[in-house]
């Protein structure tokens, strides 16, 4: 897999990646072993924002079939969000990376409102920007918000981070003789309904011509290996 030239880019994060081993909720030590991933890819000079989903506590959907009304189950969808931004920028915190969570839900006594120049300013001055409370709309998932914000933040490539090594044509985890791409077009993701992201999310990439790569970040020190352009990830581009 070769990458482009990287400056700058938006890691997600599933909300499940947050819980660790555990069934529901922050584990606290997985968000510290994520943070230490954050670090060590901060450490070679790349800008990183990230955005994190909110599914290990609760998703709008779900919500919706126990009989929560859509859009106020999608509210709650995106204040879990907020509460896994703010694990996360504790855990970069403690490793001391300048970290600031943006909600697209103001909330001023938690975190700063989004706000796309600050954000790009607090990135050029080498903070981690967090971007909490997805678009801010029911209906949307964070997905979506992330190759939204990839796109406004100027990110080089969107980095999803997952507990498999990338995409495959078959489920890794029921199927052993699935296959792995090693890079895919954004129309054949769209075209065999792969499972990468969701379609609003996947062509928002191809628009804007912005490389999705999936790797695993269940992996130690993965992140930095595959932005070196080692260890082993699909990317997805034009
Ligand atoms: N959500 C939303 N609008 C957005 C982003 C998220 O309504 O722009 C809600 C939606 O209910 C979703 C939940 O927030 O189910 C959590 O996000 P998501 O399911 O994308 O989290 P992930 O699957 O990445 O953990």
């Amino acid at each position: 897999m070769t990458l482009p030239k990287i400056n700058r880019i938006l890691l997600k994060l599933s909300g499940e990646v947050l819980m660790g081993q555990g069934q529901f909720g922050i584990d606290p030590d997985t968000c510290d072993r994520v943070a230490r991933e954050v670090k060590a890819a901060t450490e070679t000079g790349l800008q990183v924002c990230m955005v994190v989903g909110g599914g290990n506590i609760f998703r709008g959907l779900a919500g919706a079939a126990k009989g929560f009304d859509r859009a106020s189950a999608d509210y709650m969808g995106m204040l879990a969000t907020v509460m896994n931004a703010l694990a996360m920028q504790n855990a970069l915190e403690k490793l001391g990376i300048d970290t600031r969570v943006q909600s697209a839900i103001p909330m001023a006594s938690v975190c700063e409102p989004y706000i796309r120049r600050k954000a790009e300013r607090h990135m050029e001055k080498g903070r981690v920007v967090i971007f909490a409370a997805g678009t801010g709309l029911p209906f949307f998932t964070t997905d979506t918000t992330a190759a939204l914000r990839a796109a406004e933040m100027k990110c080089d490539a969107l980095f999803k981070g997952t507990s498999v090594d990338g995409v495959y044509d078959a489920d890794p985890k029921k199927v052993p003789t699935a296959k792995r791409y090693d890079s895919l077009t954004f129309s054949r993701v769209l075209a065999d309904d792969l499972k990468v992201m969701d379609a609003s999310a996947v062509a928002l990439c191809r628009d804007n011509d912005i490389p999705i790569v999936v790797f695993n970040i269940r992996d130690d020190g993965n992140l930095a290996a595959v932005l070196r352009g080692e260890g082993t990830a699909t990317i997805v581009r034009n």
